[in-house]
């Protein structure tokens, strides 16, 4: 199993959005194996079930929410957050920039949702010059798109009968005081996602979905039943105590310790911007919007880069039908001037 594993902690780990998680989420999420808290039944969890709320109350209000729950992934909490949309404000359909989450275009399928994809500007971004008609609408809106990194108009958020955003990746920037404004807009969602297991560096599977309105939205999405306690809210029914090493690492980091490595990774990815920029063989696709960096070489092939360098190092991605090297800046363990020397060299090698 070791072998066979990448290891995200690399030095020149830049590849994906999965980062290297720190050791005291280990250690919690043994305790959570060993205990076996269901927080589907308060009885098994009455601390998980606090810790749960507390770092809910923690986070929400950075997102302009007021609560929401946990679930395995944003696949899933895209998927609750539309599911509200059409339940609780009784949305017909569902419009999002072709440049979405899948997840996105799987929830409509999953919910009999007509899903109407709109054309993103050069920047990656919802053109929102192309909007259709948003009455009975679920506006998704995407933090963070998984290709590029871009950052959608957020100040599009309120304009549809339900706005959703999809804040997987980038969501986490909130708690930072230099990248928030990136994001400025989204308190006006209706719900937010955005995966724990991304850019809060938590093992998987955590992710939380977040509500404006947390009454009316849960009265759509829950399910009471003779053996609960409680309803059940959301679309998983046996949940983990995935909470829990999060709250470990809020309390042993704080936000400025969270926002410390986000400024850091935010800072790096522009480096690797800046010398991609000023060599003649690699062209960016665009500056950095969260860490993300899209480029190729002039003289080869993006597949033909990615092939040089150690594996992990960059991934790749097709835009307008063309390949482009990425990299994912999510690993605080990276050390950016190996990685940039490794690509100028690789780039030159090609030529
Ligand atoms: C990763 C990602 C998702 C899906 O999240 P999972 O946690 O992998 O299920 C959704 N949207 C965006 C923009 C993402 O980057």
């Amino acid at each position: 199993m070791l072998d066979g594993a990448a290891e995200l902690s690399s030095p020149t780990s830049l590849a994906h959005m999965d980062p290297p998680t720190p050791w005291i989420t280990w250690a919690m999420a043994l305790w959570n194996a060993s205990l076996n808290q269901n927080m589907l039944h308060e009885m098994t969890s009455p601390f998980a079930t606090q810790a749960e709320a507390l770092v809910l109350r923690w986070l929400s209000p950075y997102f302009g929410m007021q609560g929401g729950h946990f679930c395995a992934g944003s696949t899933l909490a895209n998927l609750t957050g539309i599911w509200a949309a059409r339940d609780a404000a009784g949305v017909s359909k569902v419009v999002a920039s072709e440049a979405a989450h899948l997840s996105v275009e799987k929830a409509c399928r999953l919910l009999g949702l007509e899903l109407l994809k709109v054309a993103v500007d050069r920047h990656g971004r919802l053109d929102g010059a192309q909007l259709p008609s948003l009455d009975d609408a679920c506006l998704v809106l995407t933090a963070g798109t998984t290709a590029t990194g871009a950052v959608d108009p957020l100040h599009l958020a309120g304009a549809a009968k339900w706005t959703h955003v999809d804040a997987a990746w980038a969501g986490p920037l909130r708690l930072s005081r230099t990248y928030s404004g990136r994001l400025d807009g989204i308190a006006a969602a209706d719900s937010v996602a955005v995966s724990a297991h991304k850019w809060l560096f938590q093992p998987k599977d955590s992710a939380l979905v977040m509500f404006r309105d947390l009454e009316m939205a849960n009265s759509a999405i829950s399910f009471g039943g003779s053996y609960l306690a409680r309803p059940n809210v959301g679309v998983q029914g046996s949940r983990s105590a995935v909470a829990i090493p999060l709250l470990a690492t809020l309390l042993a980091w704080g936000r400025e310790g969270v926002a410390q490595r986000l400024d850091d990774l935010m800072q790096m990815a522009d480096v690797l911007a800046d010398a991609i920029e000023t060599s003649d063989r690699l062209l960016l696709w665009g500056r950095p919007q969260t860490g993300i960096n899209v480029f190729r070489p002039t003289c080869s092939t993006a597949a033909a880069l990615v092939q040089a360098l150690p594996p992990g190092m960059l991934s790749t991605c097709v835009l307008d039908g063309q390949a482009w090297a990425r990299s994912v800046a999510a690993n605080p363990l990276v050390d950016m001037n190996l990685v940039v020397g490794s690509v100028l060299a690789a780039s030159l090698e090609g030529a």
